[in-house]
């Protein structure tokens, strides 16, 4: 039972930057699936408090693990395994959650699902913002759209805000940079914008990988053209994951590439910017 693999005793409390393996491993394949299909249990890398980067005004953030997609800059590979995050109750979430509830609205900040790929865990994601939701709490979701077919219209409803990391245009390049396509992700942004569902994009920069003039333009352009984008993120690639990929004994392509420079970083952003796009 997924009930005696969790540890009541262990708090969610914990930084996204620790690594974490096998926190869920004593869960078995038919407990797994059936928490999947259920939703009534998640796996959960961390939790914190307190965040300022993570969507609208201070936040509590969930992040799951599970994550099909496998970016070569990716800072936290250890949240690719789903049962490398620790199986937690949606009661024990939701609860954990309502202790912030108050303070959160009166600082006009929220809740956040992000992970790996929350939506890998669509059941779970969804009953956690909807619960969420009940307790009057803004509600975001970072995700990569992989699974976002998998999520209702109706469903859609309980999410306040997605910000959606988009990593490149090209077909080819992306598969060569996260392994799988990006189709998916452009239709959910399609999706939202039909549906005039509040949106971010979060792009990550990286030297000599994402920073294609012309890969940018169509990216630009696309944004733009949705008519929901309220911002784009540009994120400097960093190397504080690095430690990850070689604790997990994974290959990292990327130990020699720099974080880009400021002139980089302004001239991406002004690429976006030049589409009438606000953008930090
Ligand atoms: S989508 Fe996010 S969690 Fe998944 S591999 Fe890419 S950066 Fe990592």
């Amino acid at each position: 039972m997924i009930a005696q693999a969790a540890n009541p005793e262990v708090p969610l409390i914990g930084s996204p930057f620790d690594l974490r393996v096998s926190l869920g491993e004593k869960v078995s394949e038919l407990d797994t699936r059936a928490a999947l299909e259920s939703g009534d249990w998640g796996f959960m890398h961390s939790f914190t408090t307190g965040s300022a980067v993570d969507g609208p005004g201070v936040r509590v953030v969930a992040w799951t693990s599970g994550c099909m997609w496998r970016c070569r800059y990716c800072h936290n590979p250890d949240t690719w395994t789903l049962r490398n995050g620790f199986p937690v109750s949606i009661s024990r979430a939701a609860e954990e959650l309502r202790k912030y509830s108050h303070g959160l609205k009166i600082m006009k900040g929220g809740f956040t699902l992000s992970g790996g790929d929350p939506l890998m865990q669509h059941r779970f994601a969804v009953k956690l913002l909807a619960a969420a939701k009940t307790m009057g709490i803004h509600t975001t979701i970072e995700t990569n759209g992989y699974y976002a077919d998998k999520v209702s219209d109706a469903e859609l409803e309980h999410i306040d805000l997605v910000m959606l990391g988009m990593k490149t245009w090209d077909a080819a390049r992306h598969k060569h940079l996260v392994g799988l396509e990006n189709g998916p992700t452009i239709a959910f942004a399609r999706r939202l914008a039909e549906r005039k569902r509040p949106m971010w994009i979060r792009f990550v920069l990286v030297p000599g990988l994402t920073d294609d003039l012309d890969d940018l333009a169509k990216t630009a352009e696309f944004a733009a053209g949705l008519g929901n984008v309220e911002r784009v993120e540009v994120l400097p690639f960093h190397q504080l994951g690095r430690f990850k990929w070689e604790k997990l004994g994974l290959k990292y392509s990327l130990k020699d590439v720099e974080p880009p420079d400021p002139v980089l970083s302004e001239r991406v952003r002004n690429q976006f910017r030049s589409h009438g796009l606000t953008v930090y």
